[in-house]
């Protein structure tokens, strides 16, 4: 009988999100210590470990939002849905004189309702 391991999914580890991570730590670490010496220098020592935390905290997460959208471009660009890996839908609506300004480019993914529209002239639309 073979030996049986409790089935653990690891999530895909790509080298691009360790990096992303990595930055995350150093710009929140680096904006936590640049904002609580400066809170300290303008005489609010009390504040300064919050405010400091607030810092580190927004510039996490406007981190985490660069790396979900360069995530998702990146998914876009293989036609792979980024919530579930299946393949993806890709639509071209041309632009009309009269009638939309610009084209549209949609994907959609038909296992979990992903839905991404973004404007798109190409050069078959109408000018
Ligand atoms: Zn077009
Ligand atoms: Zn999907």
């Amino acid at each position: 009988m073979p030996a049986r391991y409790p089935r653990v999914s690891h999530p895909r580890v790509s080298w691009h999100r360790v990096s992303w991570i990595l930055l995350g730590v150093v710009a929140s670490t680096a904006w936590f210590a640049v904002s609580l010496r400066l809170m300290r220098a303008w005489g609010l020592h009390e504040a300064a470990p919050a405010i400091g935390l607030l810092t580190a905290t927004a510039v996490a997460v406007t981190l985490w939002r660069w790396a979900r959208s360069d995530r998702e471009q990146a998914a876009l660009a293989e036609l792979r849905c980024p919530r579930c890996r299946s393949a993806l839908r890709e639509r071209h609506q041309h632009a009309r004189p009269g009638g939309v300004a610009a084209g549209i480019q949609r994907w959609s993914c038909e296992r979990c309702d992903y839905d991404h529209v973004e404007p798109l002239t190409c050069p078959g639309c109408a000018a």
